[in-house]
């Protein structure tokens, strides 16, 4: 058998948000990770290191989505918890001892994929590591929902979010959506101020939807939409549908000693210290 020389030389990239905490800790890494013999480039990287907060995890995300199978991120935050984010500003010295045991190990979490059909034939694919929003820009939203073939709902009101497990805990969860387990293979709709009366219904509640059922939104009015994946807002005008599902790859973490449970961060991020 042919023995392949894995090189202990990682590539490693940088990302950090512009404020002077987290350019401090980009310096202090750069300089650090360089004495330790890593490669610092953001070409094709093995690893990407986002310093800031969730945000910036979702731009390194969107920044290196088309490498997401053989990339890994870690996010080190700089604010208060993150989601994303498995190290605080004064674990450099730890992120880089476990960037130096580290063998390859990960934790894989789902993500969206979304199709928006265009009334010209036009398609537009998306990624979402959170979720995707949609909004008519001028007045009530009207569209009809499909939940794995099955007309299931007209809704009217302001949009609808369809988030992934793990952005379960973000917008969704403000829109009175159910936290999922980053485990969990499904996607979330969550309605966005429906109009909800003796003439007009929706089910009300959001709805958890597994990974082989695809979501289908299709708005009524030839009219301007936003559509917001993560963290940047998209405008089009001539939407015919937009498809939801759950994409073929994940996105990796660098699986280390520090990554924090699930279900502690959402303690610590919505709960706090109980007596
Ligand atoms: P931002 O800076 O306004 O961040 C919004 C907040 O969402 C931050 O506190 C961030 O830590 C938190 N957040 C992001 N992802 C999270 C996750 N998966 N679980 C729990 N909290 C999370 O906006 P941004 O940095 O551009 O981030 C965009 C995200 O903000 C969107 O993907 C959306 O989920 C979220 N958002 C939330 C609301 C709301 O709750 N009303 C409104 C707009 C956007």
């Amino acid at each position: 058998m042919i023995q392949m020389k894995i090189t202990d030389r990682k590539k490693i990239a940088l990302l950090s948000s512009r404020n002077p905490k987290s350019e401090a800790v980009s310096k202090e890494l750069w300089s650090k990770l360089k004495e330790a013999n890593f490669i610092l480039t953001p070409k094709n990287p093995d690893v990407v290191i986002s310093i800031g907060g969730d945000g910036m995890l979702l731009s390194a995300f969107h920044k290196y989505e088309s490498i997401l199978d053989h990339v890994r991120f870690v996010g080190i935050h700089t604010g208060h918890l993150g989601f994303y984010t498995d190290y605080r500003d004064f674990e450099v010295d730890k992120l880089i001892e476990n960037l130096k045991l580290d063998k390859g190990a990960k934790v894989s979490y789902p993500i969206l994929n979304i199709k928006v059909k265009m009334m010209d034939g036009r398609q537009v694919t998306a990624r979402a590591l959170n979720e995707v929003t949609i909004k008519r820009l001028s007045r009530t939203m009207v569209a009809d929902i499909h939940i794995n073939h099955v007309p299931f709902e007209r809704f009217r009101g302001d949009g609808i979010s369809v988030s992934t497990p793990t952005g379960s805990t973000a917008y969704n969860k403000s829109l009175g959506g159910a936290v999922l387990h980053p485990t969990i293979e499904a996607l979330q709709i969550a309605e966005v101020a429906s109009l909800n009366n003796r003439v007009y219904r929706t089910l009300g509640s959001s709805i958890v939807v597994p990974k082989k059922d695809k979501i289908v939104i299709e708005p009524k009015h030839d009219d301007r939409y936003s559509i917001s994946v993560d963290n940047r807002t998209f405008v089009y005008d001539n939407i015919d549908r937009i498809e939801y599902q759950l994409d073929s790859s994940k996105i990796n973490f660098l699986a280390s000693p520090s990554h924090t449970s699930f279900w502690n961060r959402v303690k610590d991020a919505f709960i706090g210290e109980v007596e």
